[in-house]
C-alpha cells in the first residue's frame, strides 16, 4: 500500500471513510515522509525493538514504525480510527492495535506480558492537550522504557530542555530531567501536518537515566518542593515554600537550609539546580 506520509493518500484515505477530525482528541495527522524518517533515526528503531505508539491516527508513524520494528502496540483511543487503521496496516503482521487511552490503560501489565520486562521504545506524535500528563505517567508508573522520542508543541520541547536561568525553566524541565536526557532532534512547522495546528512543534528525543543523576529518599519531597518553588514564578522560593498547601516549613526552617546549601534566602526557583534542589530536599527531610 502506498504510504500515508504522501498527503494524496492521506486525503484519500480520509474521503473514503468519510473522517471528521476531533480537535478534543488533539488530531493532527503527519504528512511528512522527511520527518517521519527523522523521528525514526533519532528512536533508533532497529528490528529487536517492541515499540509503544501512543495515538496512531489513521496509521501514518505506524507504518514506518512496522517497518522497523520487531513488534508495535498503538494505543488510539477514537474508535472511528480503528476500522481505518485495520485497511491502512493490512500489509503488516507486528501490528497491535489497542482502542482505549492511553492514561486509563494498566501500561506497566500489557509491557510485562508483551515484552517480558524488557525496556521499550515510546514513540509517539502525541496530543497536545494531554503531553505532560502522559510522559510523566511513562516515567512515574516505572515501566522499562529505553527512550521516549515524540513530537510535541515546540514550547513545552524548549521547556523540557531548559537549564536554570533561562526563562523556560520550570518544573517541567526539572521533572523530565530527573528521569531523562532531553534532546530536541527538530522544530517541525505547521505544513507538516494535516490539519495544520496553530503552534510550531518540534521531535525530543528523552532517553531515560539508568540511575537518576541525584539521590533522594523521598521523592515525593523533592516533586513538592519543585511545584512549590514555581507555582508563584515572582515570588522568592522561601516563599513558595511557605505558602505550599501540603508543606509545612516555616520561613526560617527554608531559610536555614537555603544557607546550608551557600545560597541566598532570597533565590528564586529558576535559579536553583536539580542538584540543590536534591540537597534541599534531604535537609527538609525529618
Ligand atoms: N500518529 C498519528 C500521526 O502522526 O499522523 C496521529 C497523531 S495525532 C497528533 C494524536 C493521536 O492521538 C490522534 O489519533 C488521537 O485520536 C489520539 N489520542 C488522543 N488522546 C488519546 C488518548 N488519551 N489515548 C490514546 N490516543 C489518544
Amino acid at each position: 500500500m502506498e504510504k500515508l506520509s504522501n498527503p494524496k493518500k492521506t486525503i484519500e484515505v480520509i474521503q473514503k471513510y468519510q473522517f471528521d477530525f476531533q480537535k478534543k482528541f488533539g488530531q493532527n495527522f503527519l504528512i511528512d515522509g522527511r520527518v517521519l524518517e527523522k523521528i525514526m533515526d533519532a528512536a533508533d528503531i532497529g528490528a529487536e525493538d517492541f515499540v509503544l505508539e501512543i495515538g496512531p491516527g489513521i496509521g501514518t508513524m505506524t507504518q514506518y514504525l512496522a517497518e522497523r520494528a520487531r513488534q508495535v502496540m498503538a494505543v488510539e483511543i477514537d474508535r472511528n480510527l480503528i476500522p481505518i487503521l485495520s485497511e491502512t496496516l493490512s500489509d503488516y503482521d507486528n501490528v497491535e492495535i489497542l482502542n482505549a487511552d492511553i492514561l486509563k490503560i494498566d501500561l506497566r501489565k500489557a509491557v510485562e506480558e508483551k515484552n517480558q520486562g524488557k525496556p521499550i521504545k515510546v514513540v509517539a506524535n502525541l496530543p497536545y492537550y494531554i503531553t505532560t500528563p502522559i510522559i510523566m505517567e511513562l516515567f512515574e508508573s516505572e515501566i522499562p522504557v529505553d527512550n521516549i522520542t515524540v513530537m510535541v508543541q515546540k514550547e513545552v520541547a524548549d521547556r523540557m530542555q531548559a537549564q536554570p536561568g533561562t526563562k523556560d525553566y520550570g518544573a517541567l524541565s526539572l521533572a523530565v530531567q530527573f528521569y531523562a536526557e532531553p534532546y530536541i532532534v527538530a522544530n517541525v512547522p505547521p505544513n507538516c501536518f494535516m490539519p495544520r495546528p496553530k503552534v510550531g512543534s518540534a521531535v525530543i528525543r528523552l532517553t531515560r537515566h539508568q540511575n537518576p543523576p541525584v539521590e533522594v529518599k523521598n521523592k515525593k519531597l523533592l516533586f513538592q518542593l519543585i511545584r512549590a518553588s514555581f507555582n508563584q514564578r515572582r515570588k522568592t522560593l522561601q516563599n513558595g515554600i511557605k505558602n505550599f498547601s501540603g508543606l509545612s516549613f516555616s520561613k526560617e526552617e527554608v531559610a536555614d537550609a537555603l544557607e546550608q546549601i551557600g545560597v541566598s534566602p532570597t533565590i528564586r526557583g529558576e535559579a536553583l539546580s536539580l542538584e540543590q534542589f536534591a540537597e534541599l530536599c534531604s535537609l527538609l527531610d525529618r
